[in-house]
């Protein structure tokens, strides 16, 4: 059985998050990753008691952003959450540029600079901040921050609790991939590892991504590099599509189940 992780981003368009968690719990699923705004559509203290009655862990939390004063300062609230709800990681979302700005090094600081600023409160709190460069086309108005290179070097810059995410769909182009990975294993800063597909043609850039096997990503080529890299964590499906949203969850659910059993397992064709 491999080990999967559904990012509830997947189904939440059909499933909140109390029905999210019982697809997963249906499914022998026994890790999740959650986000603040749903937790508050269904009430904290019920999507608690549901998640200790599965008996259920949390990996991701998303997530603090975007670094606006606004955003940020509602980051103590969230990580604070994030620690009642035990996760592993916090994703960080930095945003884009400010309006009017095309200084993007001075962009890239700033955002540093607030990632610096929260890691205190996140290391008292026992929790890890998650950096996961986005596809370089969304550096304008969603990330500054679009390879595995540049969030490595803020990692050792920054130092203790904070690490990266490696998600497919933004990182599958890189020619620097394999070495980036293995950096970040090296350091023992793989926090997860997140997989969906690059369909061809992509018709929107955040809400087109790919089930697993449909688009043109290497899948298991990448989760090599990762499982080489040392990183022996669960494979999360995360995929923002307006196509899957409108499927019945369960269906998603099952379908990328056989797809990452297929892509991953260890009966997968040679
Ligand atoms: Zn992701």
């Amino acid at each position: 059985m491999i080990d999967v992780v559904f990012n509830h981003a997947t189904v939440r368009n059909r499933a909140d998050m109390l029905q999210f968690l019982d697809l997963c719990a249906e499914r022998g699923l026994g890790t999740v990753s959650i986000w603040g705004n749903e937790i508050e559509k269904v009430g904290e203290a019920r999507a608690l008691e549901a998640l200790r009655a599965h008996g259920m862990r949390v990996s991701g939390y998303n997530r603090i952003g975007p670094f606006t004063p606004e955003g940020l300062g509602k980051a103590r609230a969230e990580l604070e959450r994030a620690a009642r709800f035990g996760a592993d990681h916090v994703f960080l979302f930095t945003g884009g540029l400010a309006k009017g700005e095309r200084d993007l090094p001075r962009a890239r600081d700033r955002a540093e600079a607030a990632i610096a600023g929260l890691l205190p409160m996140t290391l008292d709190l026992g929790l890890k901040l998650a950096i996961e460069p986005l596809h370089p086309m969304l550096v304008g108005d969603r990330t500054v921050i679009a390879s595995l290179g540049h969030a490595n070097d803020i990692c050792e810059r920054l130092g203790e609790g904070v690490g990266v995410v490696i998600d497919v769909h933004h990182l599958w182009w890189d020619e620097h991939l394999e070495a980036e990975i293995a950096r970040a294993g090296k350091a023992g800063r793989i926090l997860g590892f997140h997989v969906n597909d690059w369909l061809i043609p992509t018709r929107h850039l955040l809400t087109d991504r790919g089930m697993m096997g449909d688009g043109i990503i290497d899948l298991a080529g990448i989760e090599g590099m990762v499982r080489r890299a040392g990183f022996a964590g669960p494979i999360e499906v995360e995929i923002f599509s307006e196509d899957w949203w409108q499927r019945d969850p369960a269906e998603v659910m099952d379908i990328a189940l056989d797809r990452c059993k297929a892509i991953f397992g260890r009966d997968r064709a040679a």
